[in-house]
């Protein structure tokens, strides 16, 4: 290598057509699209050209610049044509202990519920047609029937995601008209949805009572006017006040609202079927209590503690959700067949009590037995040590998981996990290369060490950890 005029080297740049009968691009162009390939030599040669003009690049020597320059060519095309080619939805192992985790797509589906979406998506379905009769039928007949028998309420709808249905429930009950809420339950859930701008949105006019930590019924009893239309209850998700606070009940809420004639509606957020409190988590409403108490309309997500696919549902009064049905946002909202199928298939798993809890992803994470957790973080790090034991100090630790999806904030759920330290690299590159791999594992990173929480590890993908922990560890970071 020597120091000479960059630009003389450009001239060396092989053409595309050349780079294209080179024998690696050809197998390439084999396993991946031609034109992606093309794209991708393309834009190599570009910015091949960049670093050189720049001086960004070590030159050979000018007699070895074409074999030099067209080998590099061959190497960084082959690489972005296929990282071009792998889909970005990708598959990860979540080892973050977090169970609903809004950025690794929340809930995970049960055997049922995936089975159900894969018929859906093979063939046709009777999504909308009633076949006793061959007359067109409504799509959302078997889910609203289901969630009549599970939560006791009159009626049922079911929308695109919990937002969509507090943004469908509040335009169709008050638009126009007065809302009242209490100053501590106006939340941001994230993504931008605050109650306040889903009011505006929705045409209602927000009215505050209370304080941040304490509103007694009667706050609300001052504020109802004959403006007001609605009294709203939000669950404060992803947040607790704590100490000094008093929050008004729906039960009391429905008491006041009778008074007046006023209907009550819950956004319970995360809206569980379960009491989950019998697994050592706090106490929250259940979906059914809340309708026992009184609600008039109740909305949760599918994708939370239901432990079913991307849903907004609705649950109360039939001549509220009638009123709905009939409102033209309702077909901007809509569920496909897939979320349909899915959410058909998860309700039916809480028909049999004791069944849900085994066979719904997220309910059988939350209630992991401790000794089985601790068992399975021991056989990992066996079989870390035994593979990549000179790479990384790996050992069992307890540690505490999360909840998430903005549920339970405050919840300590106590697991176990394997810390791993690794030897020839820090724990920033170690967790960067992780994400790489296919699939991607994501674990936390604690005091220097990577944490993996055997909670959020399915059954079943503890050999494909460690495989992919070890070829990482190893240095061989490619897939
Ligand atoms: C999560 C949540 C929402 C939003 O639900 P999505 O299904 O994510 O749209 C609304 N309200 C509360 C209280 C929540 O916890």
């Amino acid at each position: 290598m020597y120091e000479h005029n960059p630009n003389s080297l450009l001239r060396h740049i092989p053409p595309v057509d050349e780079v294209l009968q080179n024998p690696v691009i050809y197998t390439l162009a084999q396993s991946v699209p031609r034109p992606l390939v093309l794209q991708a030599i393309r834009d190599t040669i570009t910015l091949l050209r960049a670093d050189l003009s720049a001086g960004r690049l070590q030159a050979p020597l000018e007699h070895q610049a074409r074999d030099y320059l067209l080998a590099l060519i061959v190497e960084k095309t082959t690489k972005l044509a296929h990282s071009r080619n792998r889909p970005n939805l990708r598959k990860v192992i979540n080892a973050t202990g977090v169970v609903l985790h809004t950025n690794l797509g929340r809930a995970v589906l049960g055997e049922s519920a995936r089975q159900a979406i894969n018929d859906a998506a093979s063939g046709y379905s009777n999504l909308e047609m009633d076949l006793a009769t061959g007359k067109r039928g409504s799509r959302y007949a078997p889910v609203e029937q289901l969630l009549i028998q599970l939560t006791g309420a009159e009626a049922a709808l079911v929308v695109n995601n919990n937002a969509a249905a507090v943004l469908l429930a509040l335009g169709t009950m008050a638009s126009g008209r007065e809302v009242i809420v209490s100053r501590g339950q106006l939340v941001e859930i994230g993504g931008s949805f605050r109650i306040p701008d889903v009011m505006t949105q929705s045409g209602c006019r927000l009215v505050e009572v209370g304080t941040t930590n304490k509103t007694y019924p009667a706050d609300y009893q001052r504020a109802i006017t004959p403006e007001t239309a609605l009294l709203l209850h939000v669950h404060t998700s992803n947040y607790r006040i704590m100490g000094f606070t008093r929050e008004t009940t729906i039960a009391e809420l429905v008491d006041l609202g009778l008074s007046g004639q006023l209907p009550v509606m819950s956004d319970l957020g995360s809206g569980s079927l379960k009491d989950l409190s019998v697994y050592g988590l706090p106490a929250e409403p259940t979906v059914q209590q809340v309708v026992k108490d009184g609600a008039d309309v109740v909305t949760f997500s599918g994708d939370k503690l239901l432990g079913g696919p991307q849903a907004g549902i609705i649950v109360g009064k039939k001549s509220y959700i009638d009123r709905m049905k009939k409102n033209p946002l309702t077909r901007a909202v809509r569920i496909d067949k897939f979320t349909i199928a899915a959410l058909e298939a998860t309700l039916r798993e809480y028909i049999e009590p004791q069944m849900a809890w085994q066979r719904i992803p997220t309910l059988a994470m939350l209630s992991a037995d401790n000794n089985l957790l601790k068992q399975r973080a021991e056989a990992v790090t066996a079989e870390l040590n035994t593979a990549a034991g000179e790479y990384a100090l790996c050992k069992v630790v307890q540690t505490n998981s999360a909840v998430g999806g903005g549920a339970l904030p405050t919840a300590d759920l106590p697991s176990w996990g394997v810390e791993v330290a690794p030897r020839d690299m820090t724990v920033f590159d170690l967790a960067g290369r992780l994400r790489e791999q296919e699939p991607a594992v994501i674990g936390r990173l604690q005091d220097e060490k990577l944490l993996l929480d055997l909670r959020t590890i399915l059954p079943g993908e503890e050999t494909t950890l460690v495989a992919v922990l070890t070829r990482v560890l190893k240095g061989g970071a490619l897939p």
